[in-house]
């Protein structure tokens, strides 16, 4: 049984996002292409005599109760009836409240990596239903691969193929809450009654075509908040990027390119806005998902 273990929880990335209503308990549908980047917070998850978590790195993010983490932990607690002391380190590589779905990916990775590191009996059924519970986009980040998302966003269909590609993740270093995008978004429509069917993507450019004419429908409320978002995705354009696009609810953009592509693109977005954060990785594909949440 292995005393200590480390993971990386990958940035999640709404390669396109559309809202399609607002049903009448407020919650929004929508429908978005959701794939990984290979980068992402490291978390270091070590057997010891009183639970802790320290966070390190770029970003700032409370290291008590209310960190996703820690409320994982409690969950598969109070799931197992176990005590589950761990010291757990978080490095934070992804920008806090960024739309790349950090505080989810971490969530997801202690709750697969606690699983592992007690051997713990919970099937994937019931992992699935403590992630839920702890945030929409928990369920997605358990096997973090391509997925067609729909309802208010806890529907996930695999999808089987997305082409290889280098992604550029940037961010002007703002925060943005997702409750601030949604409530500047003006939508009174009724949810559609039957979901678009997932897309088929394989092939860079048809990805591409897929992700210039879908959009992200948060992207104009975002702005409002963020107008740097607009520099952001022209700094992308203007430095090779193929395509490009805002992820989740923002201010973090994308831009796609062809495999090699990615770090001259980064390293020109860098001249460009040095004071942005900007990484390039790799586009997480449908059989990549079982080594994406990498342990060691
Ligand atoms: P989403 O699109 O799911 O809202 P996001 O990328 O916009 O995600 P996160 O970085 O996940 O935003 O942070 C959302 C909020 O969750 C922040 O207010 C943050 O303080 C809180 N939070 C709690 N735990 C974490 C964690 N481990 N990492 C990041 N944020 C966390």
């Amino acid at each position: 049984m292995p005393e200590k273990l480390m993971i990386t929880a990958p940035a999640k990335v709404n390669l396109s996002l559309r809202i399609t209503g607002r049903r009448d308990d407020g919650y929004h549908e929508l429908e978005s292409l959701v794939a990984f980047a290979s980068c992402g917070d490291t978390l270091q998850l070590a057997k010891a005599s009183a639970t802790r978590l320290t966070v390190e790195g770029s970003g700032v993010v409370p290291a008590d109760e209310t960190n996703l983490i820690i409320r994982a932990l409690r969950s598969l607690e109070a799931h197992t009836g176990k005590p589950l002391v761990t010291d757990i380190r978080l490095h934070k590589n992804l920008p806090v409240a960024g739309g790349l779905g950090g505080g989810s990916a971490d969530a997801a990775a202690v709750l697969n990596g606690l699983t592992r590191l007690f051997e713990l009996d919970v099937s994937e059924v019931q992992c699935a239903e403590l992630a839920r519970a702890l945030g929409a986009d928990v369920p997605a980040c358990l096997a973090p691969g391509p997925g067609w998302m729909t309802g208010t966003g806890t529907d996930i269909s695999r999808l089987d193929s997305l082409p290889a590609a280098d992604i550029i993740l940037v961010n002007p270093r703002i925060a943005l809450p997702t409750g601030t995008v949604f409530a500047a978004l003006n939508c009174h429509t009724k949810p559609p009654a039957k979901p678009s069917p997932q897309p088929d993507v394989g092939g860079f450019e048809d990805l591409c075509d897929f992700v210039t004419g879908q959009g992200n429908d948060l992207a104009a409320p975002a702005s409002e908040a963020v107008p740097e978002i607009a520099a952001c995705l022209v700094g992308l354009l203007d430095s090779g990027a193929a395509c490009v696009g805002m992820s989740g609810s923002g201010a973090s953009c994308f831009g796609l390119a062809r495999v090699g592509d990615g770090q001259q693109i980064a390293e020109a977005y860098r001249l460009k806005r040095e004071n942005d954060w900007c990484v390039a990785s790799r586009l997480i594909g449908a059989g990549d998902a079982e080594i994406t949440q990498l342990y060691q």
